[in-house]
C-alpha cells in the first residue's frame, strides 16, 4: 500500500491522494484527486473542481509538482459550471442569474473563470486550516508545542483523547511516525486515539482511513471516563499522553501503573479479569491536558497531586504573528536608475516640487529668449515637459546608493507590524510526569551496576 501523503508525500500529485487547494492566502479547499477515464458528472474533461477562479479538470491537477500553479481551463462549463461555483464551498463565489451572461455578477464568474490556484501537499498544519470542523480544534501554534512538550518523537506511542475533528491526530500521527507498523507487536510509532461520539469517531475512522493513517492512528470508540485506555484489550504502552476532554480529572485514574483506589473506576483497563496499565513501566510519562477554564485546571491539577504525577506547569501560549516588511520612502537610488525616488517625508517632497517650478521656469524663460532673438525653433517644442534633473537633484543632493543597497527588496525602511491573530482555542496547558516505575528488581539491578557497572 502507498504511504500517507501526510507521511511520505512523493514530489508530484498524484491519483486517489488527498491535495490541499490554495485559493487565496485564507482559503484552502481540501480536495481528493481523481483519475477518470471518460465524462464523469456531465463533464467530458472527467471529474472538475469549480471554483470562484474558474474551473479545474483533475486531469490537470495530476503528477505534477506540489506547490504548482495551475491556471484555470479554457473549457467552457456554461451555466452548469456557474451553478456549481456558486455551490462550491466558498462563500465568496458570486451569485449570478443561472442563464443570464448579460448581468454583471454573470459577467464577474465569466471574468473570474480565467484565475488560477496553487495545488499543495497535505501537511498538519494546512489540514488544521482546511478540515471540516467537528468541535473546537487544536491549532499549530498549541499543538507544536504540546508535542515537544510531551516528546512525541518517532517512535513513540501516544494517547489522545478525545480525537474530536483530528487536528491534533494528524500532527502527533506525523510525530511519531518512523514507518509503518507491520503488526499488533511491531513497536514502531502509534497514536491511540479515543472519541466516545459515534458520529464523530465514524467520521474520523473515514477519513484516518482516506488518508492511508490507519496502523499508525489506532481509533477506538470508547467513553475514557469508564473504559480507559487499552487498546484492543493490550497496553498502548505509551510514554506521552494528550487529553482535550471536558473533565480530563475523571480520565486520569485510567493513566496510572497501578489499579485506582477509587471503586468508580476499577472497571477501566480491564481485559480478561485483570487491569492492566496503558503505560510504559520502564519510561516516564509526559501528559499535557487542554482546558478552557481555570476551574478546570484546578481540579486536573488536584488530581494530578493525589495520582503521583510530578513537575506540573501550566502554560498559556499567547501567539502573535509579526509581518515584518518594507516601506519605499525615501529611497535614494543610483542617478542611472532612472525616476525619482519618493521623498523621505513631506518637507522633502514640498523641497523638490519648488525645485522642479524653479528649473520649469528658467526653462520656459531661456526658451522665449531665445525665440525672441530668433535662435530656436519652438514649432516642435513640448512646452508642458520639464527640463531634464540632473544626477545630483533626482538624489536630493545624497549620495546615491550601492549596487547592493539599490536591489529592490533592500529599498525603504524595515518596519513590522502584528498581523490579526492567527486563529487559536485559547487553553490553559497543564503538564506534568509520571515518574517511570521503579521496582525492588529495578533498585537491586541499579545498585549492582553502581557506579559504572562491572
Ligand atoms: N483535540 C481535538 C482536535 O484537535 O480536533 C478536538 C477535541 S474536542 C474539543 C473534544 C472531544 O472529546 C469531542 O469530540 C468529544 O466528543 C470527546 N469526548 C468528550 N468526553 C469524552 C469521553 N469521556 N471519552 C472520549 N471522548 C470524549
Amino acid at each position: 500500500a502507498r504511504p500517507s501523503p501526510f507521511l511520505e508525500p512523493g514530489s508530484i500529485t498524484a491519483a486517489d491522494n488527498l491535495a490541499i487547494i490554495l485559493l487565496s492566502r485564507d482559503n484552502l479547499q481540501p480536495i481528493t484527486l481523481e483519475e477518470s477515464n471518460g465524462a464523469v458528472d456531465g463533464y467530458a474533461e472527467g471529474t472538475m473542481l469549480n471554483t470562484r477562479f474558474g474551473s479545474f479538470p483533475h486531469s490537470t491537477l495530476l503528477n505534477i509538482p506540489w506547490g504548482s500553479q495551475v491556471r484555470a481551463s479554457a473549457v467552457d462549463t456554461g451555466s452548469r459550471g456557474r451553478k456549481r461555483r456558486r455551490e462550491a464551498t466558498d462563500e465568496d463565489t458570486p451569485t449570478t442569474g443561472p442563464d443570464d451572461e448579460t448581468s454583471k455578477p454573470a459577467k464577474k464568474a465569466v471574468q473570474a473563470a480565467s484565475g488560477f490556484i496553487h495545488i499543495l501537499r497535505p501537511t498538519p498544519e494546512l489540514w488544521t486550516s482546511s478540515l471540516p470542523h467537528r468541535t473546537q480544534v487544536v491549532y499549530t501554534p498549541d499543538y507544536s508545542y504540546i508535542l515537544q512538550r510531551i516528546r512525541a518523537v518517532p517512535g513513540t506511542h501516544l494517547i489522545e483523547a478525545g480525537s474530536g475533528s483530528g487536528s491534533f491526530t494528524h500532527a502527533s500521527a506525523r510525530a511519531v511516525y518512523n514507518g509503518y507498523p507491520q503488526s499488533d507487536n511491531d513497536v514502531r510509532g502509534k497514536v491511540f486515539s479515543f472519541e466516545f461520539h459515534e458520529t464523530r469517531f465514524n467520521k474520523m475512522r473515514e477519513e484516518i482511513e482516506r488518508h492511508r493513517l490507519n496502523g499508525i492512528v489506532r481509533l477506538a470508540h470508547r467513553d475514557v471516563y469508564n473504559g480507559g485506555f487499552l487498546s484492543e484489550g493490550k497496553s498502548p504502552g505509551a510514554s506521552a499522553v494528550f487529553l482535550d476532554l471536558p473533565a480530563p480529572w475523571e480520565a486520569l485514574p485510567h493513566l496510572s501503573r497501578q489499579k485506582p483506589k477509587k471503586a468508580s473506576k476499577q472497571n477501566g483497563n480491564v481485559e480478561n479479569g485483570e487491569w492492566v496499565s496503558p503505560l510504559d513501566p520502564k519510561k516516564s510519562v509526559h501528559i499535557c491536558t487542554f482546558s478552557p477554564c481555570i476551574e478546570q485546571v484546578t481540579r486536573t491539577i488536584e488530581e494530578m497531586r493525589e495520582l503521583g504525577w510530578t513537575d506540573i506547569e501550566m502554560v498559556e501560549i499567547a501567539h502573535r504573528r509579526f509581518n515584518a516588511i518594507r516601506e519605499r520612502v525615501g529611497a535614494n537610488l543610483p542617478a542611472e536608475k532612472g525616476n525619482l525616488q519618493t521623498p523621505a517625508d513631506v518637507a522633502e517632497a514640498v523641497e523638490r516640487l519648488k525645485q522642479i517650478n524653479r528649473k520649469t521656469k528658467e526653462f520656459h524663460r531661456a526658451q522665449a529668449a531665445l525665440t525672441a532673438n530668433g535662435d530656436a525653433d519652438t514649432s516642435e517644442m513640448d512646452v508642458d515637459t520639464p527640463p531634464p534633473i540632473s544626477d545630483k537633484d533626482k538624489t536630493n543632493g545624497k549620495e546615491p546608493m550601492s549596487e547592493e543597497e539599490s536591489k529592490p527588496w533592500m529599498h525603504g525602511r524595515l518596519y513590522h507590524r502584528a498581523e490579526a491573530e492567527l486563529k487559536t482555542h485559547t487553553s490553559y496547558l497543564v503538564f506534568a510526569t509520571l515518574p517511570r516505575e521503579w521496582t525492588d528488581e529495578d533498585e537491586a539491578a541499579a545498585s549492582a551496576n553502581w557506579p559504572c557497572g562491572k
